[in-house]
């Protein structure tokens, strides 16, 4: 592709009206270019814009397809007065048509390679679909699963938000200069959206500077050293300036801080919010804030649009804040080689032969098959074995939409379900569909029992709509719809195996589920191919492989409950029998119900012989260490074996583990395998109080297993 000059792109700001520079800084929905003009009138005027300001917006989002997304150009190309293309931009979160399971899913593989194939996937078909910009990877990191937008997370480990951070914007962005079937990505929101008090939806985040910097802030610095083009704002407060507004995190950590160039986007509306949050009287205060905070486009509000002008004849705005915000516009534009071809990787033929291919659909299987986390197996009552009757029952058995939320391009009615898949099957299963998430009829319930008289094993299907997580989706009952827990609990009078699979975008309060079933799996919403993986699965031709990366509470008094938390001044003591002035709960352990890190397969290693190399090593040292896998069982076990320091003492108190790498590997069946690992001591900073962010010397363990609460541990000595 060939690109203009930085000189050229500085003209062309300088060629520029205020009205036009000032439009290159709005956001609009697709409908403004592809209804008739005479539909538009109403919708124009209620926002108050004129044709003319409409073909001189900057970028459009939400409109996808090759022939719309090329018209809608054309004939914006037509309208405006210096060609200055439009970007399309749209959420294209775990798939374009393809659907890959919910990110929360995806980093249950612990697979960041996979997920950067995920993501290539979700280009490729954005890209020819007309695509520039996706408004993914959300890197917020979540410790509240009554928040819906876990679902699009990647969990509550700094660590492992920033390698799949990583992974999302390498595997969208590829070569973006040169290869036309990738697209820029767009980190949010910034920042620390994901830490809303009591899990609300868009309410406040109050945490420490250093809280911020040690735990929340590192996803998105790694999205930015991978290359990510955009940042979005978030909706939320941090420290009581509203993250839109707040010039300290956009313009003193991302730009000066973070040396972040690209362009930064406000989250739908959010620019106007600044009013209803109370630090600005009207919409022109509110424009005049967000800009100066940095913000370069306005996502569907129009403080900018209606109030800038003014404020720079007023003087009350500089136009160099303008003109900075619309060169950062101009030069996303030129890097994705807009001004050379505006349609970039449109192409219809290439639409139809890409989108939804059979290439990308085995993708999609795999990342289903090792998304999935088995939660319990009771007795091993699976896998299932192929002479076992089995009944299938629950609302999920006929159920289509195991997309999840944030897969608008995905189509239900193309997604197999449950029955679908397992019909094709030659064992001998019941099905026993039940219509609704939130009822049984009588019905229903008698056609499940006689299935259940009839069966070995009673196989349910449950959990939540794809729109009981996602944005706006926040819950503080997240336990299992009533109806279901009432399947569940009658169908157990028969005694016979029951194993509950759920479909959900949340960690989910299974407590009951747990003790009432003998087999539990987390199927997550798991996408396009996702029954095809869940039945292979349950019937063993694939091992279930996936770990938690969010912890699974006992109950939603419990939460938040997280692996890498703090010690207290009274932390429980096994030695007391007592325990009375301890921090704990009377009724509940502080323990979750499944930590993070946790998963089972059908067969298990054991670890063995923690082996650290030098036991006192200097600052600028490395930790050498080695365990040893044994697998005593008949098959491989394909196992991820997990590293966590603890920095005993520390300038400010450290978590009790940290996750510090993991490995993921193929024992042998009967064979051991030793697995070594290295980090150097510089990798065990922390953020001290005057926030610098360095490595103390001291002792510290090492922990290693198979989750964060069942490790070998072994304490060494870091020496100045
Ligand atoms: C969400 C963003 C999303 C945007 C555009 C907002 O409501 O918070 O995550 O990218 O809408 O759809």
């Amino acid at each position: 592709m060939t690109f203009l000059k930085q000189t050229e792109l500085v003209n062309l700001v300088a060629q520029l009206s205020l009205e036009e520079k000032i439009g290159q800084l709005q956001q609009l929905t697709g409908n403004f270019y592809t209804e008739e003009e005479a539909e538009i009138t109403g919708p124009m005027t209620e926002v108050g814009l004129t044709e003319k300001s409409v073909y001189e917006a900057g970028s459009v989002l939400g409109l996808s397809g090759a022939k719309a997304t090329m018209e809608a150009q054309s004939k914006y190309l037509s309208k405006n007065r210096l060609q200055i293309p439009l970007l399309f931009m749209a959420d294209i979160v775990h798939g374009y048509r393809t659907i890959f399971p919910i990110p929360l899913g995806l980093a249950s593989s612990w697979n960041p390679k996979l997920v950067k194939k995920t993501a290539q996937v979700a280009a490729v078909e954005s890209a020819v679909s007309g695509l520039h910009v996706t408004f993914s990877p959300m890197v917020d990191l979540v410790r509240d699963p009554r928040w819906g937008r876990v679902m699009e997370s990647t969990g509550e480990d700094p660590y492992l938000n920033q390698l799949y951070a990583k992974a999302f914007v390498e595997g969208y962005q590829g070569d973006l200069a040169n290869d036309p079937l990738t697209i820029a990505a767009c980190v949010k929101h910034f920042a620390a959206y994901g830490a809303p008090e009591g899990g609300r939806e868009y309410n406040t985040v109050n945490m420490s500077d250093r809280q911020l910097r040690e735990s929340y802030l590192p996803a998105y610095q790694a999205a930015l050293e991978a290359g990510c083009k955009l940042v979005m704002t978030a909706f939320n407060t941090v420290d009581g300036i509203p993250a839109t507004a707040n010039r300290y995190l956009n313009r003193d950590i991302l730009r000066k801080e973070f040396g972040f160039k690209g362009v930064l986007i406000s989250d739908w509306a959010a620019t106007k919010e600044v009013v209803a949050h109370g630090v600005a009287a009207n919409e022109k205060e509110a424009a005049a804030l967000s800009l100066k905070a940095g913000v370069d486009i306005e996502m569907m509000a129009f403080c900018y649009q209606h109030f800038l002008k003014e404020l720079v004849t007023e003087g009350k705005i500089s136009t160099d804040l303008i003109d900075e915000a619309v060169l950062r516009i101009l030069e996303l534009k030129n890097d994705l080689g807009l001004f050379e071809n505006p349609y970039r990787g449109a192409n219809e033929e290439q639409e139809a032969a890409l989108v939804f291919s059979k290439e990308h659909q085995e993708i999609a299987l795999q990342a289903a098959r090792e998304s999935i986390v088995l939660l319990e197996n009771k007795q091993n009552v699976l896998p299932l074995q192929k002479q076992e009757k089995v009944a299938f029952v629950g609302p999920f058995v006929e159920y289509h939409d195991l997309l999840g939320n944030w897969s608008w391009k995905g189509n239900p009615s193309e997604t197999e379900t449950i029955k679908e898949v397992a019909s094709k099957r030659k064992e001998s299963i019941e099905f026993v569909a039940t219509s609704g998430i939130w009822e049984l009829t009588d019905e229903e319930l008698t056609a499940a029992h006689k299935a259940a008289e009839k069966t070995d094993k009673i196989i349910l299907f449950l959990g939540e709509t794809a729109d009981m997580s996602g944005e706006a989706s926040s819950r503080t009952n997240i336990q299992l719809p009533t109806a279901q827990l009432t399947l569940l609990r009658e169908l157990k009078i028969h005694g016979k195996p029951i194993v509950v699979v759920t479909f959900n975008g949340r960690p989910l309060d299974l407590t009951e589920v747990a003790e009432l079933s003998d087999g539990l799996v987390e199927a997550w919403f798991p996408g396009t191919k996702g029954a095809q993986a869940v039945t292979e699965i349950l019937f063993g031709e694939t091992a279930p492989t996936g770990r938690l990366t969010m912890s699974f509470p006992r109950n939603v008094g419990q939460i938040p409950v997280y692996y890498n938390h703090f010690n207290t001044g009274r932390p429980i003591d096994a030695n007391d029998a007592d325990n009375k002035y301890v921090s704990k709960y009377l009724d509940v352990s502080n323990e979750p119900l499944y930590p993070f890190g946790y998963g089972l397969s059908y067969d298990k290693v054991s670890y063995q012989d923690l082996v650290i190399q030098e036991e006192t090593i200097g600052l600028d040292g490395k930790i050498s260490a080695s365990v040893t896998l044994q697998n005593n069982s008949n098959q491989p076990v394909t196992e991820t074996v997990q590293w966590y320091v603890r920095d005993i003492v520390g300038e400010v108190v450290r978590p009790m583990k940290e996750l510090k790498g993991f490995e993921t590997c193929i024992v042998p069946a009967g064979e051991s395998k030793l697995v070594t690992w290295e980090i150097s001591v510089e990798e065990l900073a922390y953020i001290h109080v005057n926030l610098e962010k360095k490595a103390d010397a001291g002792e510290f363990v090492v922990m290693v297993g198979s989750n964060s609460s069942e490790v070998l541990a072994k304490t060494i000595t870091v020496k100045n």
